[in-house]
């Protein structure tokens, strides 16, 4: 396991930041961890990162137990908090090799790791001189120097242009084949493009933890269809896509298709074809936005 958050809670004074959190993390998954602002997010990473104390539960990462041994845990892991911490008068081998003394690594390891998180065009530039996507790629550099086993990035792409945010989305997708990835956001296409698993806070509480596999349902969609007539089998299973039907002995219908277009239309035009009025439809589909929509809702 390489994150394991059991029952932690914290507050700032009065204000309660966290409430008996829990989850875990695979070796190798990408967590995306998701909630508006002020859900805790940040003090979810400042706590498995070892900067601040929860008031309760229990925290290990990579098997080590952060709370009582937060400098061999910090080993570990490697971390990009929210603000960007850089010098901006520094060129970035001076930078990385600044960052690379606290943790003994190695000249060879510091050109590697310009060279995978492609920072290699930009390397001879001073840090203030960069956009804001390189800059990203030199906290990413510098968060993997020594090459951690679990990547906790706050916010990461927060503030990027498009053509930028794509390009660190690609470069977490790809730290993560080697590394357990937990990074926060409060964009849901993100966690879509990115993650294997997404984790929704709110207002300190976790509200959902699953595969992404899972929320997507692979395409699936469940209609619910009221005819105005009975209808053959036969006819039902004319439907496009459709992967399962039931119906109980009513004019009711409930279809499952795995198709990523909307099925609804397809049914309205299979009802006109056939000279069937519809009385009601629903469809039980939700899309990730409407999930993190209704989930986060106030
Ligand atoms: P997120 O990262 O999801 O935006 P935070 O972890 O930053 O959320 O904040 C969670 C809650 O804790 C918020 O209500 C925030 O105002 C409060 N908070 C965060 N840091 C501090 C602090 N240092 N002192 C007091 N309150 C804080």
């Amino acid at each position: 396991m390489s994150i394991k958050v059991q029952s932690v809670s914290k507050t700032y004074g009065q204000q309660l930041a966290l409430n008996q959190v829990s989850f875990t993390a695979n070796k190798g998954e990408i967590i995306g961890f998701l909630g508006p602002n002020g859900a805790g997010k940040s003090t979810m990473m400042k706590i498995l990162t070892g900067y601040i104390l929860p008031n309760e539960g229990e925290v290990s990462v990579a098997e080590i137990d952060v709370l009582s041994d937060a400098i061999q845990a910090q080993g570990k892991i490697g971390y990009l908090p929210e603000q960007n911490p850089l010098y901006a008068d520094m060129y970035v081998r001076e930078y990385l090799g600044f960052q690379a003394s606290v943790f003994k690594v190695s000249k060879e390891r510091i050109e590697e790791v310009i060279g995978q998180v492609g920072l290699t065009p930009e390397v001879h530039k001073k840090i203030g001189q960069l956009s804001k996507g390189y800059q990203q790629r030199v906290g990413i550099a510098a968060a993997i120097l020594h090459n951690p086993e679990v990547l906790i990035l706050d916010e990461p792409t927060t503030g990027l242009d498009p053509n930028q945010l794509q390009e660190i989305r690609a470069l977490i997708k790809e730290l993560g084949k080697e590394k357990t990835i937990l990074f926060s956001t409060h964009i849901m296409q993100e966690v879509e493009a990115v993650c294997d698993r997404v984790i929704i806070i709110k207002k300190g509480e976790l509200l959902l933890d699953k595969p992404l596999q899972e929320l997507k349902g692979s395409n699936q969609q469940n209609v619910e269809v009221t005819f105005d007539y009975k209808i053959e089998e036969q006819f039902i299973q004319k439907l496009s896509n459709l992967t399962s039907f039931k119906n109980n002995f009513d004019n009711t219908w409930h279809l499952t298709f795995n198709a990523e277009e909307d099925m609804r239309p397809a049914i309205f035009d299979f009802a006109q074809e056939h000279g069937l009025k519809i009385l009601e439809l629903s469809s039980q589909n939700q899309s990730l936005e409407k999930l993190f929509k209704e989930v986060t809702a106030s």
